[in-house]
C-alpha cells in the first residue's frame, strides 16, 4: 500500500514525504480512507502505530476542503494527558504547514488567558484535555455546534482517570450528526458501551 492509494490530496502527500514517511502504518493504510469517506471508526491501536497521524492526515485534508465557520472550531481531538495534547497538536502543525488551518492547544496547568484570546481569534481544531475543555465551556468560551469531527483519543486511559463522564458531557454538547473516532489500545466494556452510544455504525479496525 502506498500513500498515493489513500485518497489524500496532492498538498498532504508533500507533508507525508517531508515527514520522511515511505509507507503508511497498518492503521494507517486502513483508516485513512474511511475517514476520508466521513464514516465512524473504532481503532484499537496502541501508541507507535503511527495512529496520530492516521487522524490527523485525513482531518487536515476535511478541515482544508470545507466550508470555514467564522470563529467556530470544526474539529475537536480529545487526548487525556496535556503531553499527549501537545504532541498531536506538534503533529498537526507539522502536518498542516501547508494549509492555512488554525488550532488551539486547551490543557491544563497553564493560563487560561492565551487560549481564551486564541479562541476569540477563530480556530478550526480544538486539541484539548477535558478538564480544561470543559472549564472553558462551561464558562461560555467555547462553541462546539460547529464541531463535526471528533477525536476520542487513548480512550482506555480516559477511562482509568475518570473522564468518561467528561466526555461523554462534551459528546452531547456536538451536533448529533458528526463524524467520530474513537482510538484506544484496549476495549474494556465501558469503552465499548461508550462507542456504542456514540458512534454510528463505525469501522473497526485491529492493528
Ligand atoms: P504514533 O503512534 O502516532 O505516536 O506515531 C509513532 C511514531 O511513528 C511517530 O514518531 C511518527 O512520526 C512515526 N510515524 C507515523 N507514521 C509513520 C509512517 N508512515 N512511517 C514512518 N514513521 C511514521
Amino acid at each position: 500500500m502506498k500513500f498515493a492509494d489513500l485518497g489524500l490530496s496532492d498538498e498532504l502527500l508533500k507533508s507525508v514525504s517531508t515527514a520522511g514517511y515511505d509507507e503508511p502504518t497498518a492503521i494507517q493504510a486502513q483508516a485513512i480512507p474511511s475517514v476520508l469517506m466521513m464514516r465512524d471508526l473504532i481503532g484499537i491501536a496502541q501508541t507507535g502505530t503511527g495512529k496520530t497521524a492516521s487522524f490527523v492526515l485525513p482531518m487536515i485534508d476535511i478541515l482544508a476542503h470545507g466550508r470555514r465557520r467564522a470563529r467556530m472550531p470544526r474539529s475537536l481531538i480529545l487526548e487525556p494527558t496535556r503531553e499527549l495534547a501537545a504532541q498531536v497538536a506538534e503533529n498537526f502543525e507539522n502536518y498542516g504547514s501547508n494549509h492555512d488551518l488554525k488550532m488551539a492547544l486547551l490543557i491544563g496547568g497553564v493560563q487560561m488567558g492565551d487560549q481564551v484570546k486564541a479562541l476569540d481569534e477563530g480556530v478550526d481544531v480544538l486539541i484539548a484535555t477535558p478538564g480544561r475543555l470543559m472549564d472553558l465551556f462551561e464558562r461560555g468560551k467555547i462553541l462546539l455546534t460547529g464541531c463535526d469531527l471528533l477525536v476520542i483519543d487513548e480512550a482506555d486511559r480516559m477511562l482509568d482517570m475518570g473522564f468518561i463522564p467528561d466526555i461523554e458531557h462534551i459528546c452531547t454538547k456536538l451536533p448529533t450528526n458528526r463524524q467520530t473516532l474513537l482510538f484506544s489500545a484496549t476495549m474494556p466494556p465501558p469503552i465499548k458501551k461508550l462507542a456504542d452510544k456514540f458512534l454510528s455504525n463505525p469501522k473497526t479496525i485491529e492493528v
